[in-house]
């Protein structure tokens, strides 16, 4: 199978200083091949980075992204917090939003605050949907996944800047994968949802959780996959190299 028109984010979560960037060269290396097909690659490292790699990858087609942002659009009295427009002046052009390491602190409501805010400053969204271990179990996956991104997406007409990331809670930094059927399952349930309710807009899903460069075949088997979200597999370039090789080739 040839995948043209994936993406392939690297989330570094709280991880990379400045010695580690040198790294990331040798994803710019392997991008310049890549020159003639629509692949995407992007970094999400801490905000501390940003500007940094936003530096490193100019004139590359290497996006770089943020891992979250506060809700509140203004500048303002919020010490210590960062939000759309200050990622943006720092050289992000995605967000993650609505990650599973964050979920236990923000409702759905404030994500879908969030969403709105990087819309404004016309950044691509990157948010995150998925059930723990417990929903799944209880057969309410379904449930939670509606819930979920009908309440992200109130008041958001377009969708063209946000990308689906189905990421099983359960499967982030375990090493677990669901099985093949159950992803089906997933991925179908969330596309007829937001094909119903947003037609004929184009959108992405790609899947997240414990992708290597191992399981990155059976993976690409989804059916309507468009990329992965990568955590610890993307805190070396040749990893990160590596699952993009296995999906395009
Ligand atoms: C993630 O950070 O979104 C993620 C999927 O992490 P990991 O690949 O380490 O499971």
């Amino acid at each position: 199978m040839t995948n043209n028109n994936m993406i392939f984010i690297a989330n570094w979560k709280m991880n990379g200083e400045k010695k580690h960037i040198s790294d990331i060269d040798k994803a710019i290396n392997f991008s310049k091949k890549l020159k003639n097909k629509k692949i995407k690659i992007v970094y999400c490292p801490p905000y501390t980075l940003i500007s940094k790699i936003k530096n490193k990858v100019k004139n590359t087609n290497i996006k770089v992204g943020a891992q979250n942002i506060h809700f509140i659009n203004d500048y303002g009295a919020f010490t210590g917090l960062i939000n759309s427009k200050l990622i943006k002046s720092a050289g992000a052009d995605y967000v993650i939003i609505g990650h599973s390491e964050n979920r236990s602190f923000e409702s759905d409501l404030i994500i879908n605050k969030k969403i709105i805010s990087a819309l404004k400053e016309n950044l691509k969204v990157i948010f995150c949907i998925g059930e723990t271990y417990r929903e799944k179990k209880n057969n309410s996956t379904f449930k939670v996944l509606k819930r979920q991104i009908s309440i992200a997406l109130k008041n958001i007409e377009k969708i063209n800047n946000i990308i689906f990331a189905y990421e099983p809670r359960w499967a982030i930094g375990t090493g677990k994968i669901p099985k093949l059927a159950e992803l089906n399952k997933n991925f179908n349930y969330i596309n007829n949802l937001i094909s119903k309710s947003k037609k004929k807009q184009t959108y992405q899903i790609i899947y997240g959780g414990s992708v290597n460069s191992k399981n990155a075949l059976e993976l690409l088997k989804i059916k309507d996959l468009k990329g992965f979200l990568i955590g610890s597999a993307s805190l070396k370039s040749k990893n990160f190299i590596d699952i993009i090789k296995k999906s395009i080739n």
